[in-house]
């Protein structure tokens, strides 16, 4: 029984990292001709009303999307990411879309998305968000089955996205079983994994476990509202990518400092950046 619904957290803080960090990968992956396909183990409702009662309810995306809407001159990443928000609104910040929708306003025409979703009421949402995308398939699947099933793409191009809930707690220990399973059948993928920070011994222990998969080029990056990680809630997230594109990292520092520096430089917000695994 899934109880965790995306629309009381979509475009928070985590939900500005996790898309920053999709946006760019996506983007450098589409430099080249050969078709991308976007796979995507936990898509969610695929678009959110930010007048929802769940989203009121929390109030979350006032830190995250709401702090950079009337925010004038950002850097280049953070300017593609609110123009792809723009894009499903009209003038007033109404709806926030979530990964399949960043990644369906990033890729090209030759480009595939497939996306999973377990969830109920989410599923419908979710295929009603790309109904009219010719280059989208959804699947009401396990993602983690799924997702195995989808790699190696034909084009051996692609980024597969794991975004869990992690409302079972062994879900910290699944992603990175999840992790080795498919870099075995598909090693030259990128790969990036979403994590909460609200218990600091399980990211510890998750991290030390990415650490000894034997995978090579993994970098973890991180941004949270404060660093007191035993205050209650989720106060920080992060983003785990493996085989990253090369100006990636420089990419989301340059972006993220200018963030802490302006948005957030009344707050105790901070970020963190670091390469886990080199060649
Ligand atoms: N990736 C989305 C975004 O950024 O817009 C948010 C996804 S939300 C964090 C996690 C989603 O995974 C929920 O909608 C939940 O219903 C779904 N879910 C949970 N377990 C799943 C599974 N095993 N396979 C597919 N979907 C699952």
């Amino acid at each position: 029984m899934l109880s965790y619904r995306h629309a009381f957290h979509a475009g928070n803080f985590a939900d500005l990292l996790k898309h920053t960090t999709l946006l760019a990968i996506l983007k450098h992956l589409c430099e080249k001709p050969g078709a991308v396909h976007y796979i995507e183990t936990h898509a969610g409702a695929g678009k959110y009303r930010l007048d929802s009662q769940m989203a009121l309810k929390t109030g979350e995306f006032s830190q995250g999307i709401g702090k950079l809407w009337h925010t004038p001159q950002l850097p280049a990443l953070l300017a593609e990411y609110l123009n792809t928000v723009q894009a499903v609104n009209h003038g007033e910040l109404l709806f926030y879309p979530g990964s399949p929708l960043f990644a369906a306003l990033t890729l090209r025409q030759q480009d595939r998305l497939h996306l999973c979703e377990l969830h109920n009421t989410d599923f419908p949402l979710l295929q009603q968000s790309v109904q009219n995308d010719r280059r989208a398939s959804c699947y009401h699947e396990d993602g983690y089955k799924k997702s195995l099933a989808l790699v190696p793409p034909v084009s051996k191009r692609g980024l597969v996205m794991i975004d869990p809930s992690y409302e079972v707690k062994t879900e910290y220990q699944q992603v990175v079983t999840q992790l080795k399973l498919l870099h075995k059948r598909f090693a030259t993928g990128v790969y990036a994994l979403w994590y909460p920070v609200i218990d600091a011994a399980k990211v510890k222990e998750l991290v030390r476990a990415l650490k000894n998969t034997g995978i090579k080029r993994i970098q973890r990056f991180e941004f949270g509202l404060n660093q007191n990680h035993d205050a209650a809630g989720m106060n920080a997230s992060g983003m785990i990518v493996i085989n990253s594109p090369w100006r990636l990292k420089q990419e989301l520092e340059d972006n993220f400092t200018w963030l802490l520096n302006s948005v957030y430089s009344d707050t105790e917000a901070y970020w963190l950046a670091e390469e886990l695994v080199g060649e």
